[in-house]
């Protein structure tokens, strides 16, 4: 058996993996990476965040062409869908930015194993016939579609969101089970390119986790764009029935579609990887436990990203990677968890970063709250995208900002405003201080942050 030595294994080229592994680098260390798939890239890269965001912005496109266009004064006639070129052109990006990281790896000297790794023991990684010792072994094997026990997967009626982004014809009716990041997402995509979407939640609410005033004013936005919600539906199985699948909700009710996409979150990926053969051990959920220094129970062993508790998202396992082999290589690297910021790619976007309402009340922190409506803000209104608001919540006692949500244009990047104000303990009133451009849409989080103060100009 062939034998390497490194100063670090990363078993994993997702988000967590990659950039652990070019930080490594970068830090001196000599660092191998073990890939089971042939792109690198992880879910995020090849069958998540980069293709859904690229089906987002075609479908965008395509439905502003037929709908969005004539208030604009621009009129149009024979607007046609292309699925296949569309199609061609979201497997471009993900090509070229997988390419991307192959350079990245090259030019960092990462040496690159095609196969699954194996921890064999401490300072030991199996693949495929050869054996990789480094002092240290970082996990970042991710995460994949839960299962629903009774709804069986079979990749053409019934499938998860890796199946959703490769339809090769618009569904007639797609029925999404679980209103999430991704239902949303995928539901929002098929929905603008012309399918019946009806979006089954067990929940009483869309996007459990998120602010919930934020997520019923989007829920009522994305019905106006045609998404049918049914909440409080408990799916107890699917079964396809010719080109039909019958998707049973609670007691006898049935929902009829010809495509079922399976969204109700995602579960670690640490089979086959020998954790009990190393004595890794995982808590109650399956992750893998660790430390606040992402240090597993086996010495020189780490794990970061999906494998480990917290928010299943690409940014969060890179920031994680990275702290944790600054920590080796520095001894020093830290998460600021307070400060990681959710986006649902819709239209108009979700976002939100820190704590919710619902989380502040529940710890019983007094909070004050501001509120700016987009219609109020004249970038959003020349857009035509006055939907939403920007919510900002502050520490009654110290003004300090815990927790910014946006329903808005462009929510996703607005938001890292709000992330960089906690990271650095803003207080409302220093965001509100600080000089926004004019016309721009930040400047409804200046408002809102002013609005904490009863202070908002133009409301
Ligand atoms: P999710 O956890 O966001 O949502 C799953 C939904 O399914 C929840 O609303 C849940 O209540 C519901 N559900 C659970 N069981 C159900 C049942 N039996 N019937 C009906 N509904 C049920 O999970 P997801 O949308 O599958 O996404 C998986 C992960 O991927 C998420 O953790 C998310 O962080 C990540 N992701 C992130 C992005 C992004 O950052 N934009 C996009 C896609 C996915």
């Amino acid at each position: 058996m062939r034998e390497r030595t490194y100063d670090l294994v990363v078993i994993g080229a997702g988000p967590g993996g990659y950039t652990a592994a070019l930080r490594a680098a970068q830090l001196g260390m000599r660092v191998a990476c073990v890939e089971r798939e042939q792109a690198v890239g992880g879910v995020c890269l090849r069958v998540g965040c980069i293709p859904s965001k690229a089906l987002l912005e075609s479908s965008e496109r395509y439905w502003e062409a037929r709908e969005g266009l004539e208030a604009h004064g621009v009129r149009t006639r024979g607007v046609d869908l292309d699925l296949a070129v569309m199609q061609a052109r979201k497997v471009g990006i993900v090509a070229g930015l997988t390419r991307g990281i192959d350079g990245l790896f090259r030019r960092a000297g990462i040496a690159r194993f095609a196969g699954r790794g194996r921890v064999v023991a401490r300072g030991r990684v199996a693949v495929e016939g050869a054996e990789l010792r480094a002092e240290h072994i970082l996990i970042a094997t991710g995460s994949r579609p839960a299962p629903l026990e009774g709804v069986a997967a079979d990749g053409q009626r019934i499938g998860t969101s890796s199946d959703a982004l490769e339809y090769g014809e618009v569904p007639r009716h797609l029925v999404v089970i679980g209103a999430g990041y991704i239902g949303l997402e995928l539901g929002t995509v098929w929905r603008r390119l012309g399918a019946r979407v009806t979006v089954l939640e067990v929940a009483d609410r869309i996007l459990p986790g998120m602010d919930a005033e934020v997520a019923r004013a989007a829920q009522t936005v994305l019905a106006k764009q045609g998404l049918e919600f049914r909440l409080g539906a408990r799916v107890a199985g699917a079964e396809v029935r010719g080109d039909e699948v019958v998707v049973q909700v609670g007691e006898g009710e049935a929902v009829r579609g010809d495509r079922v996409l399976l969204a109700v979150g995602r579960v670690p990926n640490t089979d086959g990887l020998g954790l009990d053969a190393a004595g890794i051990a995982t808590d109650a959920h399956g992750h893998i436990a660790v430390d606040a220094g992402f240090a597993t129970s086996v010495q020189g062993i780490y794990a970061v990203g999906d494998v480990i508790r917290g928010p299943m998202l690409a940014h969060k396992a890179a920031e994680e990677g990275i702290a944790c082999v600054e920590r080796l290589g520095t001894g020093r690297g830290r998460v600021d968890y307070g400060a990681i910021p959710s986006v649902v790619y819709t239209r108009p976007e979700i976002a939100g970063v820190g704590r919710t309402e619902e989380e502040m009340a529940e710890a019983r922190v007094p909070f004050r709250k501001g509120v700016f409506p987009f219609r109020a803000n004249g970038r959003a209104r020349c857009l035509g995208e006055g939907e939403g608001f920007v919510k900002v919540l502050a520490d009654a006692r110290t003004d300090r900002v815990l927790g910014v949500h946006i329903l808005g244009p462009r929510a996703g990047d607005l938001i890292a405003e709000a992330a960089v104000g906690i990271a650095f303990g803003a207080s409302s009133e220093d965001l509100a201080r600080a000089c926004h451009a004019h016309p721009t849409l930040a400047e409804a989080v200046k408002e809102a942050a002013l609005a904490v103060d009863g202070r908002a100009l133009h409301r």
